[in-house]
């Protein structure tokens, strides 16, 4: 499984030096600290950081009972996508042995951060552009190629979340070898709760009219989940910018949900909008206003407070929304396979 990652990133960086409009999360040069290889042992449990709360957790179910630390940076129910550390994260960054990000561009002030306090021989390590080649990323309307960053919502498809977690699993296994085998038993339990939501939404989509499988998004997090599950994505709706479309874009979106007959149009409990609710109203379309991509259920500690959890509460809105049947979701044990320690700053 090691040589497996080593061959991925290789495959990118291959497909990186034959583009000119890459972006630089994806270069990586062979003494870079960004980097998800690193042959440092850490006498003692290891230090993480992480960014936002996804990726915390499948660091959390991976690393636990290792005695290592787990700290967030990116407060839950923030943006993201504009979000600029505070001067006293440094302190966490530099203690780090190793900083997971996802990477595609998504976490650039926390890197750039990262990169001025980095202890030596620690590691940033993407775990997006780690798994996925820049010919594999998507654009698109609120990330489009011309902008320079990708869709980084890689962490709501299953089966990129396995390799997510299959990647931290052989990065702690090398920094501390001695909890290897623990790290590999915290995944090989997390792969099976993966795979078991990843059928369970497979069943339930079948459950929904084929032409009802639809996505009109506010924030646009689900196009690599969509392609992997069968569904349209027929736009979203936030501008690159984050900032509200223009009256032109709306009319647009207004005519392409009425054309597509979608039953459904979905707004992101982070980014509240007027604008899904006003084309709601105009289109007679239910307006679901609940999704989140990144920020987890309930209070950390709490049951659902977990990328299971809040991927179980996105894909059960969807499918019901959509006029499909979530049972086949609603039975899953969405219980974090070890407890979760880290820290989520909200
Ligand atoms: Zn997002």
């Amino acid at each position: 499984m090691k040589s497996r990652v080593v061959f991925l990133i290789s495959a990118a960086l291959v497909v990186t030096a034959g583009c000119s409009n890459t972006s630089s999360d994806a270069v990586e040069s062979e003494d870079s600290p960004v980097s998800c290889t690193s042959t440092t042992v850490i006498d003692g449990p290891v230090n993480i950081a992480t960014t936002v709360a996804p990726i915390t957790s499948i660091v959390a179910n991976i690393a636990g009972g290792s005695g290592a630390t787990i700290t967030g940076i990116v407060p839950e129910g923030t943006n993201s996508h504009t979000f600029e550390p505070k001067p006293s994260d440094a302190a966490t960054l530099e203690n780090a042995d190793v900083i997971f990000i996802n990477g595609l561009v998504l976490e650039e002030p926390t890197k750039d951060l990262a990169l001025a306090n980095l202890k030596d021989g620690a590691i940033i390590c993407e775990v997006g552009s780690a798994i996925l080649s820049p010919d594999q990323y998507i654009y698109d309307f609120s990330f489009p190629k011309d902008g320079g960053k990708p869709n980084p919502h890689l962490w709501t498809n299953p089966p990129m979340a396995k390799q997510y977690a299959e990647v931290v699993r052989d990065v702690l296994s090398r920094l501390d070898p001695a909890h290897a085998d623990l790290f590999a038993r915290n995944f090989a339990a997390f792969a099976e709760k993966i795979d078991a939501l990843d059928a369970a939404m497979i069943t339930a989509t079948a459950t929904i009219p084929e032409a009802q499988r639809k996505l009109l998004t506010y924030h646009d997090a689900y196009a690599y989940f969509s392609v992997h599950y069968g569904y349209t994505v027929i736009g979203a709706i936030q501008p690159s910018s984050f900032d509200e479309p223009t009256p032109k874009e709306i009319a647009n979106l207004i005519t392409q949900v009425r054309e597509s007959g979608v039953t459904a149009v979905f707004g992101s409990e982070v980014f509240p909008s007027p604008v899904l609710e006003q084309i709601g109203a105009e289109t007679g379309v239910r307006y679901v206003d609940v999704l989140r991509d990144d920020d987890l259920l309930g209070e950390p500690g709490g049951a659902e407070h977990s990328w299971l959890g809040l991927m179980r509460f996105d894909y059960v809105t969807m499918v019901e929304a959509l006029g499909g049947d979530a049972s086949a979701l609603k039975t899953l044990d969405v219980s974090d396979v070890v407890k979760d320690t880290a820290t989520y700053p909200q």
